[in-house]
């Protein structure tokens, strides 16, 4: 079977390039082994905020007297609703993304899709035993959850984010190893649900690379909130119920029900049969240039198989600049400005660089700062809200990161996105006119801090 692009992996990168290629005419062919949406749709992004969406719920309603609203009796809830209202919500959405590939004309082949070489400029894959012929190659194999090799975790079961989507029934203790941005949002859930969240963090601070001054809020907000962190901690050993952890020196021993392990993902490039090409590997994934293409020239490379970024919105525009570079349409991949969202409540966001990255490369920069509070919208939503908007400037006075704690962040954040990719000055941003009253008019101020 010939095809002008063949697509491994039916994931936000895979399928986002299959309607792209297919709708400017490629003749197209996308191989998924498990289901169309890949992990974002199925068990990564849109799974976690159904479930983060019915814990906000419940937060509001257990707040509601603080603005004047009496429920009556103990807000309680349940869990199988809630649950199956996750598995409706993906199945909509991955039947819309089925729809649509297949509008395009995109041939989708549910199976294991594996590289068996090149002939005379074709590159040829196999799946279900057939062969198909193809000019182009992306590969958009994705991530997988790293395990990493702690005594007793063989011998131990243990949640990964996939199996804690899949919940019957609440533990009543949890501890998370790894306290980054998936680790925080299942804190965030499991402490809503009334779970007994402890989570553990090797590095000093939660959140990986995001901004250190808001997390460290976040972990506040959540201290109060009753989840216990251990950070500067490492854990030793586990075993049946309990977590063994090592910090200052010291050792303790954590009973706890179920252990959710979250420390990180990396590429998927085993078995793909890309060694064939010869396609380079660098220790993060998949080698790409600005274009998405690997070191062969006609094998492109989008989303978390390269390593970069690890997000769905990242692997979505480079399977676009993939599909553009094939199609001769300028473009070229952009990394500077990625929004990155932790759907907490409340939430936390960031786009550009950090005062830590301008700090360790010796780069001079400015910080303009205010509290959430000097948004009267964020005041009239938020009791007693707390949170943060901070600008980064360079010496030109050019806005290079934004970091947000607060309602809606995750809203806010694309719109300094922009300004960071655009290299806007602070006076040129001040004479954008904000609506009125809006969260987004604590932007306006903080330039004017
Ligand atoms: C719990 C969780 C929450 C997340 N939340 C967010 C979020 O809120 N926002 C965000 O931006 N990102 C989030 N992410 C990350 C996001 O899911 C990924 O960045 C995104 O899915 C990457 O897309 P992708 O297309 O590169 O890979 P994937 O979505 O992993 O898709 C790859 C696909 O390739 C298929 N495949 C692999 N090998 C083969 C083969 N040989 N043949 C055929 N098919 C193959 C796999 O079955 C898979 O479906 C989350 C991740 C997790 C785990």
């Amino acid at each position: 079977m010939k095809y002008e692009l063949a697509i491994i992996g039916g994931g936000p990168a895979g399928y986002n390039a299959a309607e792209r290629a297919a709708a400017n005419g490629l003749k197209t062919v996308l191989f998924e082994k498990n289901a169309i949406g890949g992990v974002c749709l199925n068990e990564g992004c849109i799974p976690t905020k159904t479930l983060l969406y019915s814990a906000k719920i419940l937060d509001n309603i257990k707040s509601a007297s603080k603005y004047g609203i009496l429920v009556d009796g103990n807000p309680t809830f349940d869990f199988e609703k809630i649950m199956s209202r996750k598995n409706k919500v993906v199945k909509k959405l991955t039947s819309g993304v089925e729809m649509k590939l297949k509008a395009h004309g995109v041939h989708i082949v549910e199976g294991t899709a594996t590289v068996l070489g090149e002939k005379d400029d074709t590159i040829n894959i196999s799946c279900n035993n057939e062969v198909y012929s193809v000019k182009y190659l992306l590969l958009c194999a994705g991530s997988e959850t790293v395990i990493p090799p702690i005594k007793g975790l063989s011998e131990t079961e243990y949640w990964t984010s996939k199996e804690a989507l899949e919940l019957k029934a609440l533990p009543n203790s949890l501890a998370i190893i790894g306290g980054g941005v998936i680790g925080m949002e299942f804190a965030s859930f499991f402490n809503s649900m009334g779970v007994k969240v402890t989570v553990i963090e090797m590095m000093p601070e939660i959140l990986g690379v995001m901004d250190k001054e808001t997390s460290a809020m976040l972990r506040a907000d959540y201290t109060k909130k009753g989840v216990r962190f251990l950070v500067d901690t490492k854990v030793t050993e586990v075993s049946a119920g309990k977590v063994f952890v090592e910090r200052n020196g010291k050792s303790e021993t954590i009973d706890v029900e179920k252990i959710l392990m979250s420390v990180g993902r990396r590429p998927v490039t085993a078995n793909l049969g890309i060694e064939k090409l010869k396609i380079e590997l660098q220790r993060s994934g998949v080698k790409v240039n600005e274009f998405m293409q690997t070191s062969h020239p006609r094998v492109y490379a989008c989303g978390d198989i390269t390593g970069y970024s690890l997000l769905a919105h990242t692997a979505i525009r480079e399977g676009e600049v993939a599909v553009n570079h094939i199609l001769g349409i300028d473009d070229k991949m952009n990394y500077d400005a990625i929004p990155g969202v932790v759907y907490t409540n409340p939430e936390l966001a960031g786009a550009g660089k950090t005062e830590e990255e301008l700090t360790a490369s010796g780069i001079n920069y400015h910080v303009l700062k205010l509290p959430m509070a000097y948004s009267g919208r964020f005041v009239a939503e938020n009791e007693p809200g707390n949170g943060l908007c901070k600008l980064i400037t360079d010496d030109d006075d050019r806005i290079i990161g934004c970091h947000l704690l607060g309602n809606p962040a995750s809203e806010l954040i694309m719109s300094m996105s922009m300004a960071i990719e655009k290299g806007y000055t602070v006076d040129e941003l001040k004479k954008q006119i904000f609506p009125h009253p809006t969260v987004s008019e604590i932007i306006r101020e903080t330039l004017f801090a």
